[in-house]
């Protein structure tokens, strides 16, 4: 499970154009993202902040409904391979996670 820095940190990596991959970690499972060229994951590789996968140049940021459609799109397809196994699980929980950091940014920006 990621930690609450982590998730925030994924939200912001796709706020600003990053994407999931569609391969899980292939070291603990989870999500895997792609950010500026670089794949990492979240969990496993020590990136604190979005400032360490920064660039020089400038981004235009996704649409915060354009991502959650995405991430919605991913979930579906997991969920339609599905295998019943651990690994499923996590990315699956992974997923939702992102949805519901996703959801909570959504709400504040429109509050
Ligand atoms: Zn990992």
């Amino acid at each position: 499970m990621l930690s609450k820095e982590k998730r925030a940190l994924v939200a912001e990596v796709m706020r600003r154009g990053g994407t999931l991959l569609a391969e899980p970690c292939p070291k603990c499972g989870g999500i895997m993202l792609k950010y500026k060229g670089k794949t990492f994951c979240p969990n496993c590789d020590n990136v604190n902040s979005i400032e360490e996968l920064e660039g020089a140049s400038e981004t235009k940021p996704a649409g915060l409904q354009e991502i959650d459609d995405l991430i919605l799109k991913r979930l579906l397809n997991v969920l339609k391979q599905q295998t019943d196994d651990e690994k499923t699980s996590i990315i699956t929980l992974n997923y939702i996670n992102a949805l519901k950091v996703l959801r909570e940014m959504k709400t504040k920006n429109e509050g």
